[in-house]
């Protein structure tokens, strides 16, 4: 297969349409799609410090890197990286690699003590690495265990811890995981481990590839559906 764009040989296929796109191509693309996310959401501001939560997983990987190209240029922002540590012997050695090559300032940080953390460095907001998967499996999560107003947590933006902390940016959340390994694999990002998620999470996140499968574009809608119970919550709330 042959890039729609230039010709070149193609990594990969546009859900829709069936052409394909290659390595250079489908980069721009995936990054057009989180710059407009942040875009859109107002997420990052001149002078903000933005603290990235790396887990060890590759979305965590992949946030940090696009953080970076974007924020470099402006001098008055800061980035650094938080390594969480969850308590079960997790191991950071090619994630301090990465922020030592790419010049991000990294701290191990437990992760009850993250909120501490990014007070005590002066971090303005804290970057979660959420994919679309993510978000998606929260709303539905959430509907299911009848609790629909922490619906509105979800979003490009919510508290870190939910209602009581800093804010927290998701700047991945429009981005499929499938696309999120595609990207760090083609650019070189240090792929990580998979998510830590409880067995409910794990059966909720197959529910919806199930459903992607059997009727692609699902994950979207169920995001654009999600998107528009939030902004209903919230009119009802301000009137
Ligand atoms: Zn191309």
């Amino acid at each position: 297969m042959n890039c729609l764009l230039c010709g070149k040989s193609a990594v990969y296929e546009l859900r829709h349409s069936g052409h394909w796109l290659c390595k250079k191509h489908f980069t721009q693309l995936f990054e057009r799609k989180v710059k407009k996310t942040i875009r859109q959401g107002g997420l990052l501001g001149k002078g903000d410090h933005i603290l990235v939560l790396l887990d060890g997983s590759t979305q965590s990987m992949v946030c940090l890197k696009i953080l970076n190209d974007i924020m470099r240029p402006n001098p008055k922002a800061v980035l650094s990286a938080a390594l969480v540590d969850d308590g079960f012997g997790a191991e950071f050695s090619r994630e301090s690699k990465y922020c030592e090559s790419i010049g991000v300032e990294h701290n191990l940080v437990q992760f009850g003590k993250v909120k501490d953390f990014a007070l005590k460095c002066g971090a303005s907001k804290i970057a979660l690495s959420d994919d679309v998967e993510d978000e998606v499996k929260n709303s539905l999560k959430a509907l299911l265990e009848f609790r629909p107003h922490d619906i509105e947590k979800l979003g490009e933006t919510t508290e870190y811890p939910p209602k009581k902390g800093i804010s927290a940016i998701k700047v991945l959340r429009e981005v499929s995981d499938a696309d999120i390994t595609l990207y760090a694999e083609l650019n070189e990002i240090p792929s990580g481990r998979f998510k830590i998620t409880g067995p409910e999470d794990r059966q909720l996140r197959q529910m919806i590839d199930t459903l992607e499968r059997m009727h692609p574009g699902t994950k979207y809608q169920m995001l654009a559906s999600t998107d528009d119970i939030r902004k209903m919550l919230s009119e009802k709330q301000s009137s």
